[in-house]
C-alpha cells in the first residue's frame, strides 16, 4: 500500500496556519496507520465551504457587512455535524480546519454524523441582542441551502448559545414553510431541545477527568484541578468536579483568573460571576493572569477557553500531570509531543469535549422520534459513550505506545477510511 508524502496540488485558500495544524495532524496518524494514499488524499481538504456576506442593520440606522462562514469536511457516515461560533478571529482556515476535527470527533463517538463548523468575523460582545438576531437570521438565510436535519445540523460554539440556535431553526423553518426543530441542536428545551444538552460538553469533560484520574493512577485523595475558561464547558466542569470532591484551584476567564490552594468554592463563585460577571476579586483567591494560570502547579489542567494556548512559548513551565482539553486545539503540535515526552499525559479535545456532540446526537434522535428523553436517560448514555471511548482511547495509547490523541485520531480517521473504502469512488 502506498503510504508516502501527501501528493502536490496547488494551495487551497483554507491552508492558513491553524488548518495546516489539523491537516498535519491527520498527515501523522495517516502515516503510522498506513492509509491509503488515495484515501488520505481526500480526507486532507473540506468537501464543500461556503463564505457568504451578512449585511445587518445596526442599531444607530447604518448597515454592516460581516464575513460568515459554513464548512463541510465530510459526509461519509451522515449529515455534516458541528458549531457556528461568533468571533474576531473566526476565518475559512479555522473553520476549516475545526470542521476537519469534528468528522474525527463524530466517528471516534460511533455517531452516524460527518464533521462541519461555521462562524461569522464578528466581536459579538460589542453589538445589542436585536443586532445578534439580525446578523444570525440572515447569516442563517445565506448558508440555507447548506443546512437541513438530514443535510448539516449546526450546534452552538464559541459565543453562541441556545438563543441563537432557536433563531436559526426560526428563519429555517419560516423558510421552508413549517416548524423543523432537527435542523439545530442545542435548542432550548420548549422549542425541541434535549435534557442535558446544556450542559454535556463540561459534563463530559468532567467524566474524562474523572477516567483519566483513574487510569493514569493521580493517587491524591483530592485531586488538584485548574480551569482556564468560565463559559458553558469550564464552569460546568469546575461546578462537577468539584462536586465529585476534587480541589478547583484557579480558574480564569476572558477578564483573567483566581487562585486559591486551598480551593475554590465553586458554588460560591458562580453566584459571585453572576453577579459580577468575571471571576476576579472572589474573595479568599488571588488574581493571577490568564498566563500564570496556565503554570500553576495542580494535578489537572483543564485549558477550555480558546485555541493554541499551550505552545512553543509556555510549553516548559507547565506543571500538571495531565491536559483533559476542554476546548478544541488548546494545545499546539510542538507542545502535545513535548509534553508526552516529559510524560504529561495529554487526553485530546475530539475525546474531551465530545459529551456536547453526544448530547446534540441525542436531540436530533429524540426530535426524529417526537419521544424525549428524561436527564438521567439522557445523562447514563452519554457516559456509556463517553467511557467506551475513553476505553478504546486509553488502551489504544498504551498498546502501541502512540500520545493519547494520535490513538483518539487513528481511531476516528481509520472509522472514516474504512466507510469511504466500503462506499467507493463516485462515479
Ligand atoms: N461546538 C461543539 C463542538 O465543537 C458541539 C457541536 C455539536 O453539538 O454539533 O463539539
Amino acid at each position: 500500500m502506498a503510504v508516502l508524502k501527501p501528493v502536490e496540488r496547488p494551495k487551497m485558500e483554507c491552508e492558513t496556519e491553524h488548518f495546516l495544524m489539523a491537516q498535519r495532524q491527520l498527515d501523522e496518524v495517516a502515516l503510522e496507520m498506513g492509509l491509503d494514499r488515495e484515501l488520505h488524499e481526500r480526507l486532507r481538504y473540506p468537501k464543500r465551504a461556503l463564505i457568504v456576506t451578512v449585511p445587518v442593520r445596526m442599531d444607530d440606522g447604518t448597515v454592516r457587512s460581516f464575513t460568515g462562514y459554513r464548512v463541510q469536511h465530510d459526509v461519509t457516515l451522515g449529515p455534516a455535524k458541528g458549531g457556528i461560533r461568533f468571533h474576531p478571529d473566526v476565518n475559512l482556515g479555522e473553520v476549516s480546519g475545526l470542521a476537519m476535527l469534528m468528522t474525527w470527533k463524530c466517528a471516534l463517538m460511533g455517531l452516524p454524523y460527518g464533521g462541519a463548523k461555521g462562524g461569522i468575523r464578528v466581536e459579538p460582545w460589542k453589538l445589542s441582542a436585536g443586532e445578534t438576531e439580525r446578523l444570525t437570521r440572515r447569516y442563517t438565510s445565506e448558508i440555507i441551502n447548506l443546512i437541513g436535519p438530514d443535510k448539516d445540523i449546526p450546534a452552538p460554539d464559541m459565543y453562541t448559545n441556545e438563543q441563537t440556535m432557536a433563531w436559526i431553526m426560526d428563519t429555517y423553518s419560516i423558510n421552508v414553510g413549517h416548524t423543523v426543530p432537527s435542523v439545530v441542536t442545542g435548542k432550548p428545551i420548549s422549542i425541541g431541545g434535549s435534557l442535558g444538552r446544556n450542559e454535556a460538553t463540561g459534563r463530559g469533560v468532567a467524566y474524562c477527568v474523572k477516567r483519566a484520574v483513574e487510569h493514569y493512577e493521580v493517587k491524591a485523595k483530592a485531586p488538584t484541578v485548574v480551569v482556564q475558561g468560565f463559559g458553558n464547558v469550564g464552569s460546568v466542569t469546575a461546578k462537577l468536579l468539584h462536586e465529585a470532591g476534587y480541589k478547583i484551584v484557579a480558574v480564569s476567564d476572558v477578564y483573567g483568573g483566581i487562585h486559591n490552594p486551598d480551593g475554590i468554592d465553586i458554588p460560591r463563585l458562580l453566584a459571585y460571576v453572576s453577579e459580577m460577571g468575571r471571576v476576579e476579586g472572589f474573595v479568599g483567591s488571588k488574581n493571577v493572569s490568564n498566563q500564570e494560570l496556565l503554570e500553576l502547579e495542580c494535578d489537572v489542567l483543564v485549558p477550555a477557553a480558546l485555541g493554541d494556548q499551550i505552545n512553543q512559548k509556555n510549553m516548559h513551565n507547565i506543571n500538571c500531570r495531565i491536559i483533559v482539553e476542554g476546548a478544541n486545539g488548546p494545545t499546539s503540535t510542538e507542545a502535545d509531543k513535548y509534553l508526552h515526552e516529559k510524560g504529561i499525559k495529554i487526553v485530546p479535545d475530539i475525546l474531551a469535549n465530545a459529551g456536547g456532540v453526544t448530547v446534540s446526537y441525542f436531540e436530533w434522535v429524540q426530535g426524529m422520534m417526537h419521544l424525549f428523553w428524561t436527564e438521567t436517560e439522557v445523562n447514563n448514555r452519554l457516559e456509556e459513550i463517553m467511557g467506551r471511548a475513553c476505553d478504546q482511547v486509553f488502551e489504544m495509547s498504551t498498546r502501541s505506545g502512540l500520545r493519547p490523541r494520535m490513538a483518539a485520531l487513528r481511531i476516528g480517521v481509520g472509522r472514516i477510511a474504512e466507510a469511504k473504502r466500503l462506499r467507493g469512488l463516485y462515479p
